[in-house]
């Protein structure tokens, strides 16, 4: 019964036939009044989950959104379809906002946007208590949590919303969050034990690179070379590198453009749109390029540097190739670039998460696994195979049967009880004599010296691969302890062989990279 009334509320308003997966799934739970989780990559289709209870429920839906400059664009299409949709922020004059509250307290909005500043505001909670309110819809719920990589202060005031609204469901939408941060915003938005629908992040058209950092400006020339006429973006560290990169793509005979936040409004606005309106190919851009962004036609997206995590990184990365159809990333890497953004993070607060979450960063371009398998496992995906679309399984690197030398590794994470960081449990397989190891006793446990054979630095280098390939991971949000995947069970328990990369193909990719 519910699942007609959203399918025909689909028909009528956007003229679509069936949900995308989860969707349905999603608007039911909120027709039974329960909190949830959404992580959808953009463009998968969340806003339609609390678009459908907005139309077919009884009250308004409240959609909190950061992202002001977007409230006007979404509100106008949702009226040009017939849905009675409306915002409220700081952008607004007082008769706009007066008029708004007034059709808000009459009954006759479906929708209304407001941003969090307005949320909070002194008195707002009473205003909206004179009409029902069917659901909270919290937009880039990713910006509450310090765990996240756009961690957004005001938003954290979010908290006192279920408090004052128990009875009302509450729904958290990001595209970009991984396990800790998704923890973490549940708590914080006091929906706890939320259930999380995560869809799948696998955007098979994409192809994965990574190259070392080498003569970045010449490969870059032979990469367009073949791609003439193509619309790409070229993600880079600073102000000054869009620049340059802009003017040498210039010189070279390319329609391209820098894009940063030092930029006059007006001169950003104007890159943006002759980019979306094919007038400009090539955007040289910082990251603040592509929020909101719809151009599906961008062909290409290559990073001169590395990004600062696995979320930036695939976010931008994802702003290619949206039509389906295919498209190519490149990612250069070195290790200066690291110890680059190393330096600029250092100074932070939350410094150690950020490092933490640049050393998976780091991983992944180090990487000799599959590179989308390491993505998917990042987000959560237990993803088994390889992508073939990608530098790493169009050129396999050397391999070995690591079956034996897996199940060491991860039997000693389960016989420390997953309690201890990868360098503890390699040392414990090393059968060191540290004195800390001692005390805690993991010297009596069974694997203590099973590894003794393979120096620490090939152990970490294994266990990064174990990393990638979704059978360890790493709980920033717990000291940084590793811990069994399900897919590590399977190694452990049902006889699944574990492949990895000899270290003499490593050591030469790390040395190609100019790492020591
Ligand atoms: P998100 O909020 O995740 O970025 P949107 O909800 O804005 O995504 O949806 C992205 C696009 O996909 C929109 O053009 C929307 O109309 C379309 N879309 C969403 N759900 C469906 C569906 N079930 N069938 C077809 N198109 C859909
Ligand atoms: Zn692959």
């Amino acid at each position: 019964m519910t699942q007609e009334l959203a399918k025909s509320a689909l028909k009528k308003y956007f003229g679509y036939d069936d949900f995308r997966p989860l969707q349905l799934k999603i608007i039911e739970g909120v027709f039974r009044g329960e909190d949830g989780i959404v992580l959808m990559p953009t463009g998968g289709g969340k806003s339609m989950c609390f678009q459908i209870p907005a139309v077919t429920m009884t009250g308004t839906v409240v959609v909190v959104s950061p992202l002001i400059s977007l409230m006007k664009d979404q509100v106008d299409g949702l009226r040009a379809v017939g849905i009675r949709a409306a915002y409220l922020n700081s952008s607004q004059t007082g008769t706009e906002s007066l008029a708004v509250e007034t059709a808000y307290e009459s009954g006759e909005l479906h929708l209304l946007y407001v941003s969090p500043e307005k949320l909070l505001s002194q008195g707002f909670f009473t205003f909206l208590k004179r009409r029902k309110i069917c659901l909270f819809a919290i937009d880039e719920a990713h910006c509450i949590s310090a765990w996240g990589h756009d961690f957004r202060p005001e938003y954290t005031r979010l908290k006192g919303l279920k408090t004052a609204f128990p009875e009302t469901p509450v729904l958290a939408l990001t595209a970009t969050a991984d396990r800790l941060t998704r923890k973490d915003m549940a708590e914080q938005l006091g929906i706890p034990s939320a259930e999380q629908h995560i869809s799948s992040f696998n955007r098979p058209n994409l192809s994965l690179a990574v190259r070392p950092g080498l003569k970045r400006r010449e490969q870059i020339i032979n990469f367009l070379r073949e791609r003439p006429n193509e619309a790409g973006i070229v993600y880079c560290l600073s102000r000054k590198q869009t620049e340059k990169m802009a003017d040498n793509l210039r010189a070279a005979g390319y329609n391209a453009e820098a894009y940063h936040a030092g930029l006059p409004a007006a001169r950003r606005a104007e890159v943006q749109s002759d980019f979306i309106n094919d007038k400009t190919l090539i955007v040289c851009a910082t990251i603040a390029f592509g929020m909101g962004i719809d151009k599906s036609n961008v062909r290409w997206v290559i990073h001169y540097t590395l990004p600062k995590n696995l979320e930036n990184y695939y976010q931008e990365i994802g702003r290619a190739g949206r039509d389906g159809a295919k498209a190519d990333t490149l990612l250069f890497y070195s290790y200066n670039d690291y110890l680059t953004l190393k330096d600029m993070i250092s100074g932070n607060p939350n410094s150690e998460l950020q490092v933490a979450k640049l050393d998976r960063m780091k991983e992944y371009a180090e990487s000799m696994a599959c590179r989308r398998r390491i993505l998917l496992n990042y987000f959560s995906e237990d993803h088994a195979e390889d992508c073939g679309n990608c530098d790493v399984c169009a050129n396999p690197p050397e391999r070995f049967d690591g079956t034996i030398l897996a199940q060491k590794a991860l039997s000693a994470v389960a016989r420390l009880k997953e309690s201890v960081g990868a360098g503890m449990a390699i040392d414990v397989l090393r059968g060191s004599a540290r004195a800390d190891l001692r005390s805690r006793g993991y010297d009596q446990v069974k694997t203590y010296g099973a590894g003794r054979d393979i120096s620490a630095f090939d152990w970490n280098q294994y266990f990064n691969q174990l990393i990638s390939l979704g059978y360890l991971y790493v709980a920033h949000e717990d000291y940084n302890k590793v811990k069994l995947t399900p897919a590590a069970r399977r190694v452990l328990f049902e006889k699944e062989t574990v492949e990895l990369v000899k270290m003499t193909t490593i050591k030469k990719r790390r040395e190609a990279a100019g790492a020591k």
